[in-house]
């Protein structure tokens, strides 16, 4: 028997455990999560709303069926089972924990009361366990979102849809009432380069064209007219169709509708300003464009804002004795091999970039690597595996939380839901764990 430990069971832990229980009859793969619900970003990343998104948990789902894959939920790895007591106790150890901490801005102001990283945020509306009490300050007219990725984009389009638009996703009951009631008229989609270099992509970009409540406007000036000659063939069609999309947005009338959401380009947050403490204002430096690169031309402007959403992407963090390279802020490893044994995929692979299939493509190749690995190897396992971590975690009351448990909670969920709504989440650990005793 190979025993397998997998440390996170978002997409890319669930594809290679997947995998690994398809190709290897005779293993036993086990994938930890820290949380007692499986699924990672799929459930409390991706937008409450794109349900067809979150849909690939039917996919995932069929990972658990398998015999020899075990879900330990309510398990963190690094406090509760050391990484060395992993190694120690299984044959192979992949690490696919995401990058779940956000980057910080780094300019005057960023620590004041008003100011959210997207990953928070999103963890907030999504039902995180860890941002459940975040209760973000929503009660100025004017948001702020730095960023020009799908991120900053699913952040605005939350703020900006109306309860009935909301009444089919999953956000939470507490978030819905939260948007619901702020006073919001102004939201500023602020990137520090131009249409051209913005990362987000066209069908997200043009839902806006669809919300009841707010209008979208651009600036006709910043929008190029065509793409410059050179452009990098890749991504010529979806900026071409933003800039279409963009385009059509520049001639929305401002007093259209109660809200007004703002993409504009070429500006760097300086400064966050403050009035007893709260967020009164951004100060921003008008940017040109050299190159593909932002260079400042000190010029500056300011918004009237009294909330700001960082979204300019995240970092992993670190477990206790794993390798870590700290300036990049990933799990150390070449082409996903971290040490002997220990293999990396998604995320905290390779930074923060790229959507679900991307991963699928990345997992099934990492965990290609390891069955070539394991299929060199002629020694035979003597490592214990589950049964060793599970009397460790006995003795340190450790509450693991089985497939079998997590689909009691999520009927339950699915059971409270009221209305059109797929569930209503639960969003403290210890409200999950009453339901299992
Ligand atoms: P992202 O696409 O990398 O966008 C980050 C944005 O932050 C960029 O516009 C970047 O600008 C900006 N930025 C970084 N540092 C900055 C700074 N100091 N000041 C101002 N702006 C700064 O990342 P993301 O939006 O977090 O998304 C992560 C991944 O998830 C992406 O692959 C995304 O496509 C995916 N995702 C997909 C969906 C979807 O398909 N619906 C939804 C959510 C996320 P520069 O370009 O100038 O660096």
């Amino acid at each position: 028997m190979t025993n397998i430990a997998i440390i996170g069971s978002g997409p890319s832990g669930c594809y290679i455990a997947d995998m690994l229980a398809k190709k290897l009859k005779d293993a036993q793969v086990d994938v930890f999560d820290r949380l007692p619900t499986p699924f990672g970003l799929v459930r409390a990343g991706v937008a409450p709303a794109h349900q067809g998104t979150k849909n690939i948990v039917r996919q995932l789902e069929r990972t658990f069926a398998r015999e020899n894959v075990r879900f330990v939920g309510n398990v963190h790895i690094g406090t509760d089972i050391t990484y060395q007591e992993l190694k120690d106790n299984y044959d192979v150890v992949a690490v696919t924990i995401g990058a779940v901490k956000d980057r910080v801005l780094g300019i005057p102001g960023d620590q004041l009361e008003g100011i959210y990283g997207s990953g928070e945020f999103v963890a907030w509306y999504n039902g995180h366990p860890d941002k459940a009490d975040l209760q973000p300050k929503l009660d100025g007219s004017g948001i702020a979102i730095i960023g020009n990725g799908n991120v900053a984009l699913d952040i605005a389009r939350v703020i900006a849809k109306t309860p009935s638009e909301l009444s089919s996703s999953d956000i939470t009951a507490n978030a819905a009432a939260a948007i619901k009631e702020a006073p919001v008229q102004d939201i500023y989609l602020i990137g520090r380069r131009g249409p051209l270099e913005a990362s987000f992509t066209n069908m997200e970009l043009s839902e806006f064209a669809e919300l009841e409540s707010c209008v979208t406007l651009v600036d006709p000036d910043q929008i190029p007219a065509a793409l410059p000659d050179d452009f990098d063939p890749r991504s010529a069609n979806t900026v071409n169709q933003n800039l279409e999309t963009l385009r059509a947005y520049s001639a929305n009338s401002a007093d259209s509708k109660p809200i007004r959401l703002h993409i504009m380009f070429c500006a760097s947050p300086v400064e966050i300003s403050e009035t007893d403490g709260h967020v009164s204002g951004l100060k921003l430096e008008k940017n040109r464009m050299v190159e593909g690169r932002a260079e400042s031309t000190g010029e500056y402007f300011e918004l009237d804002v009294q909330t700001v959403i960082s979204a300019i992407g995240y970092q992993s963090e670190p477990i206790e004795g794993m390798p870590f390279d700290h300036s990049r802020s990933i799990v150390s490893n070449e082409d996903g091999r971290v040490e002997q044994n220990v293999y990396t995929s998604g995320w905290c692979k390779r930074g923060p970039q790229g959507v679900i299939p991307a991963n699928r493509a990345e997992a099934m190749t990492v965990a290609k690597q390891i069955i070539s690995d394991l299929d060199a190897n002629s020694e035979a396992s003597t490592k214990p595996g589950f049964d060793q971590i599970a009397a460790l975690l006995d003795k340190r009351h450790v509450r693991s939380v089985s497939y079998a448990d997590w689909q009691i909670i999520n009927n339950a969920e699915i059971e409270r839901a009221e209305g059109d709504k797929p569930r209503e989440k639960f969003t403290r650990v210890d409200e999950m764990l009453a339901l299992l005793d």
